[in-house]
């Protein structure tokens, strides 16, 4: 259920908002107060703010950037005058949405509702899923950069992580020493490619049952490594 503050001081109004929203299914918190009501708005996880100009203790136009601040909910600013719609979006701070009273409720509905479904929209769509790669047993998150075996998590160091996600995504291909060096270290083979011997080891200790018979990744005798799919 959406999470609704009315910030207004007029309580008739207050009231009839929130009749009419909670008829419509939202949960709805009113305060009447300005500075209070920023606290709460900035406490509390509400998913919109109705928000109204002229109120005590602090005006909707700091309460609009303090909440923008920290913020992306919906913002609706109501006010008495139609002069305060000018100013409001001369202002840039940040609302939604304005409107003037007297304004009927089933109105202030429709636009509560059309903005809440932007705003999840706009969230879900934020939302992006982690770069996983997955072969047998080894959970590769590239996003957050870690290891699970088996469900376990390992702790990787950094080239140990870039190395085995290279191999694990580039599976079923034998890779010389220098290649899997230029590849990680990004330097044109002038490093000491004992390195990878070293990391390889170090890998195969945290992913391989028996590090002696590599199930994972395997040692081509005289050209490199490859890892098995
Ligand atoms: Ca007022």
């Amino acid at each position: 259920m959406s999470k609704i503050l009315i910030i207004e001081d007029e309580e008739a109004i207050a009231d009839l908002e929130k009749d009419y929203l909670e008829l419509s299914g939202f949960d709805v918190t009113i305060c009447n107060s300005g500075d209070v009501g920023l606290k709460m708005a900035l406490t509390n996880e509400f998913d919109l703010v109705v928000l109204d100009l002229m109120l005590p203790g602090m005006d909707g136009f700091e309460i609009c950037r303090q909440i923008r601040e920290e913020k992306n909910i919906p913002i609706l600013m109501v006010s008495a005058k139609k002069d305060d719609i000018d100013k409001i979006r001369g202002l840039g701070l940040g609302a939604d949405d304005y409107m003037t009273k007297p304004f009927s409720p089933s109105e202030l509905v429709a636009r509560v509702k059309a903005h809440l479904a932007r705003y999840q929209r706009l969230v879900s769509s934020g939302k992006k899923q982690n770069d996983i790669v997955e072969i047998r047993g080894i959970r590769i998150d590239k996003t957050a950069r870690r290891v699970t075996i088996d469900g376990e998590e390992r702790a990787f160091t950094g080239k140990e992580f870039d190395l085995l996600t290279f191999l694990a995504e580039n599976p079923n291909r034998v890779y010389t020493k220098e290649e899997l060096f230029r590849e990680i270290w990004e330097m044109d083979s002038i490093g000491d490619i004992a390195t990878v011997t070293v990391h390889i080891k170090k890998i195969r200790e945290k992913i391989e049952y028996d590090s002696a018979k590599p199930q994972y990744i395997e040692t081509i005798w005289g050209v490199g490594y490859r890892f098995r799919i």
